[in-house]
């Protein structure tokens, strides 16, 4: 009999105690709302925005509603206008371009390379000859890019990025921590990302002025003074007038329960990563299956793996996803020709114009994609990685 692995893909670990002792004075305090504070007191909100620029090093941070929302509001506060090209990955997940059509604006997609990087040679292509002045830039599934020269390519044409930090929470390239490059930073709170509110978002910037429209459009009426990782009142005296209140703000409940995980975020990074390199060990020197080399530059947190099939055919590939689900082991492809669960490409998103990315198909065909919850003990990645090769290594021979 061969062994299957019992554990849940989708299970991640409870919210520390000292994060349900601080919702449970939330809620019997009864002020959930973030400007809703007893005299003296600060907002669970603010302070979570405080700790979160100095976790960063970013000079301001706000609280939001959802990673989604984070994007979108770096879009507005950019100014991007209805019709304005915005250049993003095409390989990402869906709230992505979702963003980009939430201001009527139009993706323009990115190849992606073989280290699941956005291609740097296609990006200052695509810089070169069409009018986009934004690129969303999306570190998917952790992976960061050579950093200095896509803010090269940006910078010299005038490219403002966003970037999108929902996999590098706790990431960094050349020790410059994730978020730290472009002009704004989204990052995401929900359940499967680094810290868990169920849903939620955090934005930061260095910029006032985009920070001051950022906390606008949140819907901070005229509340934002009571803001502690804000730009000063002066950031707001003309963008007060201009911005629109488009509500997407975090309440002091999820806050409270995100700032003990803060804290223990580098902990749970170091967990992760030998969960990661456990299950990069076992499927090393596995006969047709490509692991993903991570730079020396980059700092990863490796909350799910991914590697290449790069020879198989799309009946051997399905033969591996049946065999790994028959041990237990909840593997995803990118190359699917449905859209499953959350795992979705370009061309299923329809609301863009089509789009040709040659190679953006042939490496997602191969890609596949596990989520590692830290919920999972070194031997399960062992165990996990050792059925992949061995069902690997079977497919390939059977074929
Ligand atoms: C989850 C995710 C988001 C959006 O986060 P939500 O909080 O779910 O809105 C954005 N980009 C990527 C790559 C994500 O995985």
């Amino acid at each position: 009999m061969s062994t299957v692995f019992k554990g849940s893909f989708t299970q991640q670990e409870p919210i520390p105690e000292a994060g349900i002792e601080a919702a449970l004075r939330v809620m019997r305090g009864g002020r959930l709302h973030r400007y809703n504070v007893a005299d003296g007191e600060v907002a669970e909100t603010a302070l979570l925005e405080e700790e979160f620029a100095a976790f960063t090093g970013a000079k301001y941070a706000l609280a939001v509603a959802s990673g989604g929302y984070a994007i979108g509001c770096a879009l507005r506060a950019l100014g991007v206008q209805p019709g304005d090209k915005v250049l993003t990955n095409g390989f990402t997940l869906a709230p992505v371009p979702g963003a980009i059509a939430a201001v009527n604006a139009e993706p323009v997609f990115v190849e992606v390379t073989e280290d699941l990087t956005i291609d740097l040679d296609h990006l200052a292509r695509l810089v070169a000859e069409t009018e986009a002045k934004v690129l969303l830039l999306s570190h998917m599934r952790g992976h960061i890019c050579d950093m200095e020269l896509l803010m090269q390519i940006c910078d010299g044409a005038g490219v403002q990025v966003v970037e999108d930090c929902a996999h590098t929470m706790g990431g960094a390239w050349k020790g410059v921590p994730s978020g730290r490059h472009g002009a704004m930073a989204a990052y995401s709170t929900q359940t499967y990302k680094h810290m868990n509110s169920g849903e939620g978002g955090i934005l930061t910037s260095d910029n006032p002025d985009l920070m001051a429209r950022a906390i606008m459009l949140s819907g901070s009426y005229m509340l934002y003074a009571r803001h502690r990782a804000a730009p000063p009142p002066e950031a707001f005296e003309q963008v007060k007038w201009v911005t629109p209140n488009v509500s997407g703000r975090m309440d002091n409940l999820r806050a409270a329960i995100l700032r003990p995980q803060l804290a223990d975020l580098p902990r749970q990074i170091d967990r992760w990563n030998a969960l990661y390199r456990a299950v990069e060990d076992g499927l090393r020197n596995t006969p047709g299956l490509k692991v993903i080399d991570r730079p020396a530059e980059e700092s990863i947190v490796g909350s799910s793996i991914q590697f290449l099939l790069p020879a198989f055919s799309t009946e051997q590939i399905a033969e591996v996803l049946k065999r790994c689900a028959a041990r237990g082991v909840d593997l995803k492809w990118f190359g699917g020709a449905e859209p499953v669960a959350f795992t979705s490409r370009y061309d299923s998103w329809r609301y863009a114009s089509p789009q040709s990315l040659p190679n953006t198909d042939r490496i997602l065909s191969g890609l596949m994609d596990m989520r590692l919850p830290l919920t999972f003990s070194l031997e399960d990645a062992r165990l996990i990685a050792g059925i992949i090769a061995e069902e690997v290594r079977s497919t390939a021979l059977s074929a």
